[in-house]
């Protein structure tokens, strides 16, 4: 059986040797995803091409995600790297020190503006909340603090406040230069970090396109405001990523579990992708085993009905990132044997607008009552193959298509499996009798099976699906022969 929820592995110094790379593309990533909160932009580049000429020598497709660093709010430098600060101390964010100046009493912020968002009072957040401040005054540039959680302070480290409001734009000046760089290399996927609204995706979306991008736009949800606009921003984006991390931090770790699954759930309704992201298996960054605790978190994500799930530091920095790999993906493939994952009453009682639309679901509704192998969906952009992997099942959807860029998009949907498909020509039969033939060469189906066979009648036109098939492989006699 193969694995229907997909595994995003981010790059990093772990993962610089390509035998490395190599190994976790085996161990079965699905989509690379680039860091641009690290590295450079001809690094990221390398890192884009050595995994697009792994993928083709492997003939797998693997989707390479380019992920903004956003508005990240951070402390600048310490003179000796880190401090060690005492609970009940007082501790200055000022934004006027030399960014490398930080000592026991003061530290420098890169974002300028931080002393006009903040009031006396607030609760702000360091290094993902290991350290907690409040707000004693404002003075000019300097935001004084009081320690209330106190412990290790280095360099960099990122600044939330509790309860979100921070009025940072979510577009920098360097998301703009990044965002050419990733349309340059052709990113499959763009995302932004701490939108807003929707229309913080829709100007993304504008300049990635400006810029000759593709791709998909993922707005992540790591902000208090990104829950307050949830929908806008969902119906604006192609993927929602759940940023567990800084969304945590603003919102309070207690409630992520069941804004999870409220994104969860509101994204698929919403016919879109959703990615459950951050410390899924965080002690394998040391470990070569997750925690049983880690082991029910990547399970539950799918049986909440995540399409992907994601490493961060596990594959970027850490000891052991095929290995963290492997035990995502036997978790995943065990969790989807459930009948939770198999059973769906998605959209059962609307209406749908689009004829591909309807096929897509009509195509769901006969895999999941009738014994099929396979479902091989003839596509142009992929609309089709989303559609139908919105609707939990347990039968495979090919998407077959001739186009790179849609293979590598789909590498992202949950159940779906791209195949390059050259069309041979408009002839209806021969292009069912050589659909099912990839599908056999690949040993997926054999003489006998049911196949479920969605394209158009004029083939090539997007959004043209208007037919579904339900062949026997074997009946479908070569035109050839
Ligand atoms: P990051 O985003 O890793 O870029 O911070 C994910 C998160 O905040 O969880
Ligand atoms: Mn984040």
């Amino acid at each position: 059986m193969l694995r229907r929820t997909k595994i995003i592995a981010t790059l990093g110094p772990a993962t610089d040797d390509i035998e490395v790379l190599e190994r976790i593309i085996a161990a079965g990533a699905d989509v690379v995803r680039l860091n641009f909160s690290h590295g450079t932009e001809a690094s990221h580049a390398q890192r884009a091409k050595q995994v697009r000429e792994i993928a083709r020598a492997n003939k797998r497709p693997v989707g390479v995600l380019a992920d903004l660093q956003g508005p990240k709010i951070r402390i600048e430098c310490f003179k000796n790297g880190s401090i060690e600060l005492k609970d009940g101390a007082t501790f200055t964010l000022d934004a006027a020190l030399k960014s490398d100046a930080g000592t026991i009493d003061h530290v420098g912020i890169a974002y300028k503006e931080l002393p006009n968002d903040t009031t006396p009072g607030d609760t702000l957040l360091l290094d993902d909340g290991r350290i907690v401040f409040t707000v004693e005054r404002i003075d000019g540039k300097k935001i004084v603090c009081k320690v209330v959680m106190g412990g290790m302070l280095s360099d960099r480290k990122g600044i939330n406040r509790q309860g979100g409001g921070l009025s940072a734009n979510a577009l920098t000046d360097k998301d703009r230069s990044d965002i050419k760089a990733a349309a340059a290399f052709q990113a499959d996927y763009l995302a932004l970090s701490f939108p807003r609204s929707a229309a913080d995706v829709n100007e993304a979306r504008e300049l990635f396109r400006q810029a000759g991008g593709k791709g998909g736009i993922i707005a992540k949800i790591e902000r208090t405001e990104a829950i307050d606009a949830l929908e806008e921003i969902i119906a604006a984006s192609d993927a929602v990523m759940i940023a567990r991390g800084d969304l945590g931090v603003e919102m309070g770790d207690a409630v992520l579990p069941a804004i999870q699954k409220h994104i969860i759930t509101l994204a698929r309704s919403m016919n879109r992708v959703v990615i459950t992201a951050t410390q899924m298996m965080e002690s394998m960054i040391h470990s070569q085993i997750p925690t049983r605790a880690e082991v029910f978190d990547v399970a539950n994500a799918v049986f909440d009905g995540t399409d992907a799930v994601m490493l961060s530091a596990e594959t970027a920095t850490g000891e052991y990132p095929d290995k963290a790999i492997s035990a995502m993906d036997r978790i995943c493939r065990e969790a989807e044997k459930q009948n939770v994952t198999t059973k769906s009453d998605h959209r059962i009682n609307t209406r749908f607008e689009r004829t591909d639309e309807a096929i897509a679901m009509a195509t769901m509704y006969v895999a999941n009552h009738l014994s099929v192998k396979a479902i091989a969906a003839l596509t142009e952009s992929g609309s089709t193959p989303l559609w139908m992997s919105r609707i939990s099942s347990s039968i495979p959807i090919y998407a077959l298509t001739h186009h790179v860029e849609t293979r590598r998009k789909v590498t992202l949907y949950r159940g779906v499996y791209p195949i390059n498909f050259e069309k041979p020509n408009t002839d209806h039969e021969l292009v069912n009798y050589e659909a099912l033939n990839v599908l056999r060469e690949r040993k997926v189906v054999e003489d006998g099976d049911l196949v479920l066979l969605t394209k158009g009648d004029l083939m090539g036109k997007l959004g043209g699906t208007n037919v579904m098939k339900i062949i026997r492989v074997g009946d479908v006699i070569s035109p050839k022969n």
